[in-house]
């Protein structure tokens, strides 16, 4: 498919420095397709970034047909621009069009189509230091129609939009509370795409651990409410006893590619990794006789984030010292170091755009 191009008459202005905030500003062009069951995936052309027109029976509004991408776009010393595994993003985006009935891309166009986007937009991509362009593909339904059904028309897009770093004050550890009431996901359902309707639905618990002075939630499973699945939207990794250990993808987990990226560097650093399940009683267990040694999220957006307290029925439990840990540190440094190309990449993992 060739992909056309139609060039903006209004630049905009770009932020300056390392102090951008996450998720405010987007680039002066996007990426677009759209799917109809006679002609497939088609129209494929980088337009100037505008509004959707949207009638207001589309059946996005009302059913939530619709699953979404993160990834990043990195500059490197030499101010060349890098992607990282950006075809686990679009495989990725495939199993969450299947589970959502929406229909399947071509992985490798997408990551051509990235790639042209990303490149047409370098000048976006920041430079100052741990800062990046964030890119977010997506997909929705566009049947105009009040009824449920999946759609026959969709619209697939992708937006860039230049971040700082997630923490500017460093990896600053964060507290979590284990949440009990609320679920984000359960067997047999969306838990392990991304959906739109997984975010709505885990805002709540979110808040209401942001009123209690918490930072996020760690989710226990939907079913008994008592093993780990992950904390707010990162996957979830613990050293315990000298042992990493994460909750095994069951369904109900997102399959995040940072988590697959740092146990394959841990198993190679020569740690022992287990991929299982964890119960919130080992967990408290564990912080309580002093063998949980470290925490930390993991994500896209803030590559890890380390897990300074656990509280859980009344009680806080200091994990680490409420400090980053070392295990946690060297992942961080790891694993930025491929992706901004300041150390040698044996997995070839980050690729080179332009
Ligand atoms: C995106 C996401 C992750 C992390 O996935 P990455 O591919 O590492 O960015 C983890 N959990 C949830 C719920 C997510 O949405």
């Amino acid at each position: 498919m060739e992909i056309s191009v139609t060039l903006t008459q209004n630049y905009k202005q770009k932020p300056q420095g390392a102090d951008i905030p996450f998720g405010v500003y987007t680039t002066d062009h996007m990426f677009l397709m759209n799917y109809s069951t006679d002609k497939g995936w088609h129209d494929a052309r980088i337009v100037p970034y505008a509004p959707f027109q949207m009638d207001p029976a589309c059946m996005v509004l009302h059913y939530a047909q619709e699953i979404f991408e993160g990834m990043k776009a990195y500059r490197d010393a030499e101010g060349k621009i890098r992607l990282f595994r950006p075809e686990e993003n679009f495989k990725r985006m495939n199993n969450s069009c299947e589970r959502m009935s929406i229909p399947a891309v071509d992985v490798d166009f997408c990551v051509k189509a990235t790639k042209q986007l990303v490149e047409l937009e370098k000048d976006w991509v920041p430079s100052a230091p741990n800062t990046s362009l964030y890119i977010r593909p997506f997909i929705f339904a566009t049947d105009n129609h009040i009824g449920v059904h999946a759609s026959h028309t969709y619209q697939f897009a992708i937006i860039l939009s230049p971040v700082g770093p997630y923490y500017a004050t460093g990896l600053a550890p964060v507290s979590i509370m284990i949440e009990e009431e609320d679920v984000r996901a359960v067997r047999g359902g969306t838990g392990f795409t991304k959906c739109g309707g997984n975010y709505a639905a885990s805002l709540r618990a979110g808040e209401r651990a942001e009123q209690k002075g918490f930072s996020q939630v760690l989710w226990l499973d939907g079913v008994e409410q008592k093993y780990i699945e992950e904390v707010g939207s990162m996957n979830v990794l613990f050293k315990i006893n000298g042992t990493i250990v994460t909750p095994a993808l069951n369904g109900s987990i997102l399959p995040g590619i940072t988590r697959k990226s740092l146990l394959q560097i841990l198993r190679d650093k020569g740690y022992k990794v287990e991929e299982r399940r964890i119960s919130v009683d080992e967990l408290i267990s564990a912080a309580k006789d002093g063998s949980l040694e470290e925490a930390w999220g993991s994500g896209t957006a803030a590559v890890v984030s380390p897990i300074g307290s656990l509280y859980f029925k009344g009680e806080t439990y200091e994990v680490s010292g409420g400090k980053i840990g070392p295990v946690t540190q060297e992942l961080y440094d790891t694993l930025t170091g491929i992706q901004w190309g300041k150390i040698a990449d044996p997995y070839g993992w980050s690729q080179v755009v332009c």
